[in-house]
């Protein structure tokens, strides 16, 4: 297994509730290494964009909604495997399926506010990662 990168978000209800700490010890304790971070407040377009994948869901305007009600951290995260062991370490969707030591089963508020962003392949990674940060942004 290869080293690589993925992109993750730590969405407006981890930053409400001071947590953004206590889930990066999560992902270091599994090996992920944080490479590029920062706090930004999302644009409406921006989650638009980032989220357009789902703009024909029912529950785009609200998603829209959520990801842009408080700061988020946008970050890399590097380490063997990335993309599938950050999504292994996230959990399902929903909180309610996560299964038990994951992040969304340890403090997802709902299947919207559930915490934790992760890209869902290489692919997609590059991409969102592209979205967020410069090359020089990204200190490996
Ligand atoms: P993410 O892309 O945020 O890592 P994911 O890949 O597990 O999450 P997606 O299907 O891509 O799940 O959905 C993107 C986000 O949209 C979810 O993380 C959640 O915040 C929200 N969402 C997904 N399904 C629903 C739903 N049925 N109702 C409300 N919000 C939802
Ligand atoms: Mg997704």
């Amino acid at each position: 297994m290869a080293t690589e990168r993925t992109f993750s978000i730590l969405k407006p209800d981890a930053t409400r509730r001071n947590l953004t700490g206590t889930i990066n010890a999560v992902f270091e304790e599994n090996g992920l290494r944080i490479v590029a971070q920062k706090r930004i407040h999302m644009s409406r377009a921006q989650a638009e964009t980032f989220y357009g994948v789902h703009r024909e869901r029912g529950f785009f305007n609200d998603l829209v909604g959520f990801m842009t009600s408080g700061p988020v951290v946008v970050q890399v995260l590097e380490g063997e495997d990335a993309v599938a062991k950050h999504r292994e370490i996230m959990g399902a969707t929903n909180p309610a399926n996560a299964a038990e030591g994951t992040i969304r089963k340890m403090f997802a508020e709902s299947i919207e506010a559930n915490s934790v962003h992760g890209s869902d392949s290489a692919e997609n990674a590059a991409t969102e990662i592209a979205y967020f940060f410069a090359g020089t942004d990204i200190v490996g």
